[in-house]
């Protein structure tokens, strides 16, 4: 089993791009289209503002201009031939791109692109009795709110998977393993990640977006993060701890009754914290070597804590389960961690 490490930038996604139809035939609805597009930049922040773009033109034009200047860039594009090749080249380079197509009257280059995801997956607005794509698509006169929306395409979540894959650390706690998938909803920044796996990089990342597309992330290798610092356990706890260890519970110094380990803390939530030095509210694992006088803790940063080569231990809502590599994938064997798991000599996992 292969350790691997990795660091994920996450950036935003392409920004959206928006067509409008300047030829002939969507003339009279030049009013509406400059409306449209203006309450659509007014419904959406400013870093989801798509370019605009005229039809038959393959140049783009600034949003944040768009309110000074629609009447001019209209008069120097009025009249070109519904043609959107030029466009489509330009932004076939990155297909996750959200383009809105708002027009009237028939395009008749679109045969060409019929095929094509970026014309496929392109929204197709119109105003007026004649169509845009001949029935290849469907159309509609969207809304401001509804093409708003439509074009804005944020990345919603990134997820981590792969052949093999199992993720043993990460570094941002809102991300979770589930189903044989890693997936948080940060979307920027960036993430460290520990990867078990029985042939190298096998582990993919992708961004999903809002539209549902995704796209590829690229994972960098990556330095281990240093391990957490170990501290010394006060005397109070510790002897709580070892008296769970041998026995299998602890008398409990608030209520006096006895607790059984993994019960760390009173049933009374008013009572004071049994084991302070134990708060994680990150990870919900902590290590415990008990080989010197005084047991040494260190906090686990992460829900996920490698146990051997072919085990990890994943905290969840209610406890911590062990995920075993069968030679093929990693199974969750609904195998329930003990809250006192042995790890090696005198050193034990805790499950918080
Ligand atoms: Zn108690």
């Amino acid at each position: 089993m292969l350790e691997q490490w990795y660091s994920l930038t996450l950036k935003p996604g392409p920004r959206s791009a928006l067509i409008l139809d300047v030829s002939e035939s969507a003339k009279p609805f030049w009013p509406v289209l400059r409306s449209l597009t203006v309450g659509v930049l007014e419904s959406l922040p400013a870093d989801s503002w798509p370019e605009i773009f005229f039809l038959g033109n393959p140049q783009p034009f600034p949003p944040e201009e768009f309110v000074a200047k629609a009447e001019s860039w209209h008069a120097a594009n009025a009249g070109r031939g519904s043609i959107i090749t030029p466009i489509l080249e330009e932004l076939a380079g990155e297909p996750n791109r959200a383009v809105a197509v708002v027009g009237s009257g028939r395009i008749f280059d679109l045969p060409d692109w019929s095929d094509v995801a970026i014309a496929r997956h392109a929204i197709w607005c119109r105003y007026g009795p004649a169509a845009l794509t001949e029935g290849i698509y469907s159309e509609e006169a969207y809304t401001v709110e509804q093409l708003a929306e439509k074009l804005n395409n944020p990345a919603v979540r990134v997820e981590v998977s792969g052949t093999g894959v199992m993720p043993f650390f990460w570094d941002d706690p809102t991300f979770r393993w589930q189903l044989g998938l890693l997936a948080g909803t940060k979307t920027s920044g960036s993430l460290l990640l520990g990867i078990l796996s029985p042939a190298p990089e096998q582990a993919s990342a992708r961004a999903v977006l809002a539209n549902g597309s995704e796209q590829i992330l690229s994972l960098e290798p990556a330095e281990a993060p240093p391990p957490p610092e170990w501290r010394e356990l006060p005397s109070r706890e510790d002897n709580l701890l070892r008296q769970a260890l041998r026995q299998g519970r602890y008398a409990c110094p608030a209520c006096q009754q006895l607790h059984p380990a993994g019960q760390w803390r009173c049933t009374d939530p008013a009572a004071t914290p049994n084991f302070p030095t134990l708060a994680n509210t990150v990870g919900g694992f902590a290590i415990a070597d008990t080989s010197a006088w005084q047991t040494r803790v260190r906090l686990h940063p992460c829900a996920s804590l490698q146990l051997k080569p072919d085990a990890v231990a994943m905290h969840m809502a209610d406890g911590a389960e062990i995920i075993r590599f069968d030679g093929q994938s990693w199974q969750v064997s609904g195998e329930r961690m003990r809250p006192i798991h042995s790890l090696e000599e005198r050193r034990y996992v805790l499950v918080l």
